[in-house]
């Protein structure tokens, strides 16, 4: 059985992005408010609560969620249910990040970046608000990584600190550059990575109930894949990103054969 569920009211989180801010983000007043501070540490709320809601909205009232919840309530659901949530990238370009969730067992697939508007001065870039993950760290048992564009890969080096550094799982290009922006992030955090490198398309990953494959997929990148998630409660094909160009003897562009 499948469900999908949105908790998108709290999935936006605007982030102060630079390692070099004078001071940390400011812990938000209520949940679904968006703290934003700009590299110099400034307070920029006001401008969050616009960006996040589209320009015309009006800015999130008091009380639009009750303290401490994660949003609009996500009912339980049977065990053998398979939780497949959009924690960003769904009607909306880059912060492309999806929860996999069966039982006690998480797998994560892309942690991407969101580039701001014209309209959100200071603000280096958004990330997804993993709230939904609080308490549940522990049961991440990997994330996998479809290719190496920042709108996949961009959150990665804030978002695995925030979860203990979980397995990462990835092609070899994808894996140097998440490993690269891990030292840009943060000087001497890349050795916290644990890393999976998928070396042949056809390796097989096992992450708690997940057993995860990989098909190439052209794009715009090399090794960019898609991903087979194998569930008790079913298969999931998600298949990245993919452009579908020929040059004109019908040969591929991009070839991810190593
Ligand atoms: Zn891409």
């Amino acid at each position: 059985m499948f469900r999908t569920v949105h908790p998108k009211k709290t999935v936006s989180q605007t982030v102060y992005a630079s390692p070099h801010a004078t001071r940390p983000p400011q812990k938000p007043s209520a949940p679904g408010h968006n703290p934003a501070v700009n590299v110099s540490g400034r307070s920029n709320q006001r401008n969050t609560h616009r960006n996040t809601r589209g320009r015309h909205q009006k800015p999130l009232q008091k009380g639009d969620y009750p303290a401490q919840s994660r949003g609009p309530e996500i009912e339980d659901v049977k065990p053998d249910t398979l939780r497949i949530i959009p924690i960003g990238g769904c009607e909306e370009v880059g912060r492309n990040m999806t929860l996999f969730e069966y039982g006690r067992d998480i797998i994560i697939l892309d942690m991407g970046l969101q580039f701001p508007e014209e309209d959100m001065p200071g603000i280096d870039y958004i990330i997804p608000n993993i709230k939904y993950l609080q308490g549940k760290e522990k049961n991440v048992r990997g994330v996998v990584f479809t290719h190496g564009h920042l709108d996949h890969i961009g959150a990665a080096p804030l978002l695995l600190e925030k979860l203990g550094y979980p397995l990462i799982v990835s092609r070899p290009l994808t894996l140097a550059l998440l490993k690269h922006k891990q030292e840009d992030y943060k000087k001497g955090t890349a050795k916290n990575l644990k890393i999976i490198t998928v070396k042949s398309i056809d390796d097989v990953v096992k992450l708690g109930a997940f057993t995860v494959k990989f098909f190439q997929v052209e794009h715009s990148i090399m090794d960019s894949t898609g991903v087979i998630i194998e569930t008790p409660a079913g298969t999931v094909l998600h298949a990245g990103d993919w452009t579908m160009e020929r040059d004109k003897e019908g040969r591929a562009h991009v070839m991810y054969t190593h």
